[in-house]
């Protein structure tokens, strides 16, 4: 049997394990290479509560069905191998580079996903899980905090957005921004000044106003406010801290092997997943309009390893535009 694998996949989180779950049950020979252990991201979480079909659960049972189904099909994990690199090899395929080891594919599906960035005040580490206060996600973990009050961090447009969206679920949310005035787009500023302008609204916006530390016993109690123009500060009592201010996609290995934005995200057609190097699919946080979800990474994951297949039958295809033509799944 050949070294070569016909796909290999970087990083087991959410979108790696989605993808592999295609290309192994298709018996196309799949190995996922694997910095940590298989999960990603949403292992840091015991609460699901919007993946489809399942009406809650916790990220690291459901990994374990994840990495179980996928196994079950014969794809390969190896795990505590950080890729360093990749290379286009002559004949085609490519290469992956792991310490000292070489891998080689037909087809590679990027998924190393990105990280939240950090404030980096004391208690952010020791209370990141939503069950303890510290969360980066609104969309996942609003509803956790319903009839609570809350503190949000940021002043972009996912921190708008996600301010807005916590609203709808706790008694009070106090939004921070360093600055004195917001950078996010101009529909957003003002929905989210009208909605701080409501009588009684349950929403205080604090200016030129950062977070320096976070407190409490067990779970978060309080935030420590820091007005940056007057130095002036105080104890905050909440009950959580949600930190919007982005995140960081884990690229930097790819610099120079594939596009990359400014801010490190993969460039990639958007619908059928290629990137700027034939055979190399993206898929999941790590890509340029990812929707920053286990459902969406996930559900990249299977287009990118539907999408092999029509490499596989005509590499021709990559510098074809997207077109309506190619139906997934229609070949
Ligand atoms: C606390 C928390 C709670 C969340 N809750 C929810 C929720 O309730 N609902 C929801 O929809 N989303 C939630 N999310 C977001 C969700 O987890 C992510 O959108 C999802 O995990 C993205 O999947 P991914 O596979 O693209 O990337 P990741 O999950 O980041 O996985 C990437 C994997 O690649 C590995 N890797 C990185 N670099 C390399 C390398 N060089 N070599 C080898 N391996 C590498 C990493 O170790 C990691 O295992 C939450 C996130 C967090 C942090």
């Amino acid at each position: 049997m050949s070294d070569t694998y016909d796909c290999i996949i970087v990083g087991a989180g959410p979108a790696g394990l989605g993808a592999a779950l295609y290309t192994a049950r298709d018996r196309m020979k799949t190995l996922i290479l694997e910095k940590f252990m298989p999960g990603g991201q949403i292992i840091n979480t015991d609460r699901i509560e919007n993946y489809p079909g399942i009406e809650r659960i916790d990220g690291a049972g459901l990994i374990m069905q994840m990495q179980k189904q996928v196994e079950n099909f014969g794809a390969e994990i190896k795990t505590g191998c950080e890729v360093s690199g990749l290379e286009k090899l002559q004949d085609g395929n490519i290469a992956v580079y792991c310490d000292e080891d070489k891998y080689t594919a037909r087809t590679v599906i990027l998924t190393p996903g990105s990280d939240y960035r950090k404030l980096g005040v004391p208690g952010e580490e020791e209370f990141r899980n939503a069950g303890a206060g510290v969360s980066y996600c609104g969309t996942c973990d609003a509803p956790f905090y319903k009839g609570r009050e809350v503190v949000a961090v940021g002043g972009g447009n996912t921190a708008v957005e996600e301010t807005l969206h916590l609203t709808k679920f706790a008694q009070k949310v106090t939004m921070l921004h360093r600055r004195d005035e917001f950078r996010a787009a101009k529909i957003l500023i003002e929905e989210l000044l009208e909605k701080a302008n409501e009588p009684n609204s349950n929403l205080i916006i604090k200016y030129s106003t950062v977070a320096t530390a976070i407190e409490g016993q067990g779970k978060v109690q309080s935030a420590k406010l820091k007005n940056v123009k007057t130095g002036q500060e105080e104890d905050y009592p909440c009950d959580g801290v949600f930190i919007f201010i982005g995140m960081v996609p884990n690229t930097g290995f790819l610099k120079g092997f594939v596009e990359l934005t400014d801010r490190g995200f993969i460039k990639c057609d958007c619908a059928y997943l290629r990137t700027s190097v034939p055979g190399v699919f993206v898929a999941g946080d790590c890509r340029i309009g990812a929707a920053m979800q286990l459902a969406t990474a996930v559900g990249d994951g299977v287009v990118a390893a539907m999408m092999l297949k029509q490499y596989f039958r005509d590499p021709a295809w990559w510098n074809e535009p997207v077109s309506d033509l190619l139906q997934p799944g229609g070949w």
